[in-house]
């Protein structure tokens, strides 16, 4: 078997592993294979045991990927950082977009999205910990930006993102998650529920899950580390 088959069921089994553990209901959490940096022929090796679902974080890089990968029937999402002057592509090639932080950007994204695919499924980036250096909004900015990004025509939100700084196993693994799942709780409401929590990667995943994460996005612990 090929590894990244092997690593695939490794991760599928301690997302189950997580959902029992902390209480989840079976198959209530998705994995997103974060494909970045890695060749098509990875992509395809993992598409071929199951994974629908590809993450990826750089836009041409993406792009000449997805066009390689046409033949098959993959989900893609993009989960880098947006530039304002490249949205176009990314609304015409996506299935989802993670890290949205500016209405300008979700804007520009519902305008762009063309009228034969559905619509764009969005999630907004929260930085959760100050600290971080990562990007993200400020979480007393997130509740202004739900309800705009709600109107537009041609995104569906779908929920929050977060990518917390690592840190070490236990309750300041969880800490940043919970929160996110704090502000989603507090901000969804029946005509925007907020149905996914995107959060956890290789290193935390069952800290993710343990908080309710509804996708995790994981990449070394199935394509192994990147150059
Ligand atoms: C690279 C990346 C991941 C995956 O990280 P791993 O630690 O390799 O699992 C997840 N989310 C985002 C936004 C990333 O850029």
């Amino acid at each position: 078997m090929h590894e990244i088959v092997v690593r695939l069921e490794q991760v599928r089994e301690r997302i189950r592993q997580a959902e029992r553990e902390f209480g989840r209901p079976a198959d209530s959490v998705r994995l997103l294979a974060v494909s970045k940096t890695r060749a098509a022929d990875e992509i395809r090796v993992c598409a071929a045991a199951g994974q629908v679902a590809f993450g990826e974080n750089y836009l041409q890089e993406a792009l000449e990927k997805i066009e390689e990968l046409r033949d098959l029937a993959l989900e893609w999402h993009f989960i880098g950082r947006l530039q304002g002057n490249k949205t176009r592509p990314v609304a015409e090639n996506f299935a989802w977009v993670h890290g949205i932080e500016r209405l300008k950007h979700a804007e520009r994204l519902s305008q762009q999205r063309p009228d034969r695919l559905p619509p764009l499924q969005v999630c907004l980036q929260v930085k959760i910990d100050p600290e971080d250096s990562k990007g993200g909004l400020d979480p007393t900015e997130t509740a202004e930006l739900i309800s705009a990004v709600g109107e537009l025509p041609r995104l569906q939100l779908r929920g929050l993102m977060t990518l917390p700084a690592p840190s070490a196993a236990g309750e300041r693994q969880r800490r940043p998650f919970r929160l996110l799942r704090e502000l989603r709780d507090r901000l969804a409401s029946p005509e925007l529920p907020l149905d996914t929590l995107s959060m956890g990667m290789s290193g935390d995943l069952e800290a993710a899950i343990a908080e309710g994460a509804t996708l995790v996005r994981v990449g070394t612990a199935l394509f192994g580390p990147r150059n």
